[in-house]
């Protein structure tokens, strides 16, 4: 949906040929340039108009745009500062309704950003994009301060966000996406689309708060789910012996714990959380 303040912008090519942002690989840089696919990125969270958006890893700016186009105001964080002139004329461009900060968003909390709700929106390199994924599902306040997450991965880490049990892809990534929230891949996107092109495809995950379950902490659920998966391949009575009260919580949920972690539910691991102290 195009705003009225959609000003002409020149091609995003354009803009990083000017800029001399050649893309770094230390910085895991793969830019979008096609406006069109741009625009349907945008379009995943839903209605953006007059909503606040963070923005994490703008770069020359091609997601911001597309972001700006929608009615939205966004804030953007960005590591590498010869993005910064670039991103500067957008701001320009769109008077007042683009915030850039400078920095390493793995060291900057939401709350920091965002005083308010906020919709996440972020095309990071997979390791950043995960660490940051995994804070942001790991909060004991819930709902969280974001509405939405959209965040391009490569595909096999978004295929391990929104997995299903008793496949190789479901690990703890996927019940801390789902255990609270639910998580779906959005959308395929070929890795011809980026410049330069990444070995691998990509795919862009949207995740929505639900609602809490009673009586379970955050906290418990991050070490049950890293002691079940970090042995994936052992029974539960293994790979559980160290979380004080799992044995006997499995007991109490009528849990095989012959089982091994990847065949449970994400509803087990609630249960099981539950009952733990
Ligand atoms: N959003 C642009 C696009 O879609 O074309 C750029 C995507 S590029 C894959 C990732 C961007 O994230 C780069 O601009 C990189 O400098 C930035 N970045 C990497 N790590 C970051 C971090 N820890 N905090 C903020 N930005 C980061």
């Amino acid at each position: 949906m195009a705003s009225s303040a959609d000003p002409a912008l020149p091609p995003i090519r354009e803009v990083i040929a000017r800029h001399g942002l050649s893309a770094s690989k230390a910085l895991g840089q793969n830019f979008l340039l096609d406006e069109q696919l741009l625009d349907r990125i945008a379009a995943i969270p839903g209605d953006l108009a007059d909503a606040h958006v963070i923005e994490i890893g703008p770069g020359p700016g091609g997601l911001t745009r597309a972001l700006l186009r929608t009615g939205a105001r966004v804030t953007a964080v960005e590591r590498d500062s010869r993005c910064l002139p670039a991103l500067a004329e957008l701001s320009d461009s769109f008077a007042g309704r683009l915030t850039v900060i400078e920095g390493d968003a793995t060291a900057l909390p939401l709350d920091q950003l965002s005083d308010g709700p906020c919709h996440i929106v972020a095309n990071l390199p997979y390791n950043v994009g995960t660490a940051l994924l995994v804070d942001w599902l790991s909060g004991e306040d819930w709902p969280p301060l974001w509405q939405t997450l959209t965040l391009m991965f490569q595909r096999e880490v978004a295929e391990r966000i929104v997995a299903q049990p008793n496949t190789g892809a479901y690990g703890r990534l996927a019940v801390l996406a789902q255990w609270r929230s639910t998580a779906k891949l959005a959308m395929k996107v070929h890795r011809s689309a980026f410049t330069p092109p990444p070995k691998v495809m990509s795919a862009v995950v949207h995740v929505i708060p639900d609602e809490a379950p009673n009586g379970v902490r955050s906290d418990i659920i991050q070490s049950l789910t890293a002691a079940a998966f970090g042995q994936r391949r052992k029974m539960l009575r293994q790979s559980l012996k160290s979380v004080p009260g799992a044995l006997e919580a499995l007991e109490v949920c009528d849990i095989n714990p012959m089982r091994r972690a990847e065949t449970l539910s994400v509803l087990d691991f609630v249960r099981l959380a539950r009952e733990l102290p």
